[in-house]
């Protein structure tokens, strides 16, 4: 956190390091990233990313939307729009919020960007197939990804019966834990805990950590078998789904 004194934010430990989350998900033909934070322009830059196919949206809060003015460099060496997807809310969030990538005059240099819409049924960037999850941050509707065996949410504070049937299967979950208390919107590392356990997925990653949750090597360690923290640059090898 910016000008935080505590000890994680001062820690040299890289894994403490952690940029807004999002992660990008890639196929030998297809690169996808999930959710443009603020952070969005230095992850590709460190990343090296020279391709990107699409974005897909989980929500609309400003950690997860406000880099995408960003992407018109792939515009630039791509030679087309960015295609972006996103339930409803999310793409008046994004009209609103970039209007000016959606004016009648298109200036030199401005993002073009393309909206889809996605409700709950599947669908496909080039040749990944995407399953959204519909999980709750309090009252906001947020989407989750299932890709093959491999599922991504964030933001969540609860995830409906119905909802968690889609996530069963998974080999590999991504899952938000902000802290070790209680807050409104978003699942604790307890209730984190719980979810994974009552979902069965046999490893767990947790992610859109606060500060608040302490030193990596202080918390990893104390987590229940195939459950870890998650940190910047981690990367995970899934064999392809469905
Ligand atoms: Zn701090
Ligand atoms: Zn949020
Ligand atoms: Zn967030």
């Amino acid at each position: 956190m910016v000008a935080c004194p505590c000890e994680v934010c001062a820690s040299t430990d890289p894994r403490d390091k952690r940029l807004r989350s999002s992660i990008l998900v890639q196929s030998s033909t297809t690169t996808i990233v999930v959710d443009t934070t603020p952070d969005f322009r230095y992850q590709m830059l460190r990343l090296g990313i020279r391709q990107l196919d699409a974005v897909i949206f989980t929500h609309p809060h400003k950690d997860h939307v406000a880099g995408l003015d960003d992407v018109r460099a792939y515009n630039f060496f791509q030679h087309r729009p960015m295609d972006l997807y996103a339930n409803e809310m999310t793409q008046e969030a994004i009209i609103r919020e970039f209007p000016y990538a959606f004016g009648d005059i298109k200036y030199p240099g401005i993002p073009d960007l393309r909206l889809n819409g996605i409700e709950k049924d599947p669908f496909r960037v080039g040749d990944i197939t995407i399953l959204p999850i519909q999980v709750w941050h309090l009252k906001m509707p947020v989407l989750g990804f299932r890709f093959g065996d491999f599922t991504y949410i964030t933001d969540a504070n609860r995830i409906e019966d119905i909802e968690k049937e889609k996530i069963r299967g998974s080999r590999e979950i991504v899952l938000n834990a902000l802290r070790h208390e209680k807050h409104v919107s978003h699942f604790s590392l307890t209730e984190a805990i719980e979810e994974v356990k009552e979902l069965g997925v046999p490893r767990a990653w947790f992610t859109h950590i606060s500060h608040q949750l302490g030193l990596h090597a202080d918390i990893n360690p104390t987590l229940p078998p195939g459950m870890q923290l998650s940190y910047d640059g981690l990367s995970l090898e899934i064999p392809a789904g469905n």
